[in-house]
């Protein structure tokens, strides 16, 4: 019962990602493609992973 790593595939260059343990709505930096990947959900060791929108400030002012 003792996970050491998880794995994820990034939805967007499909490179395999090992990582330390993340909890749901963590944040990780693909290192191939370089999106920022949010933790959808963690199940049996594998991530479902989420590109993030990278929002630059762009409220108006
Ligand atoms: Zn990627």
């Amino acid at each position: 019962m003792s996970t050491a790593a998880v794995t994820g595939v990034c939805p967007e260059c499909e490179t395999d990602l090992t990582v330390p343990p993340l909890v749901e709505g963590e944040t990780l930096s693909c290192p191939e493609c370089m999106l920022t990947l949010r933790v959808e959900a963690v199940q049996d060791g594998k991530l479902t992973l989420q590109m993030v929108e990278v929002q630059l400030r762009d409220w108006g002012q």
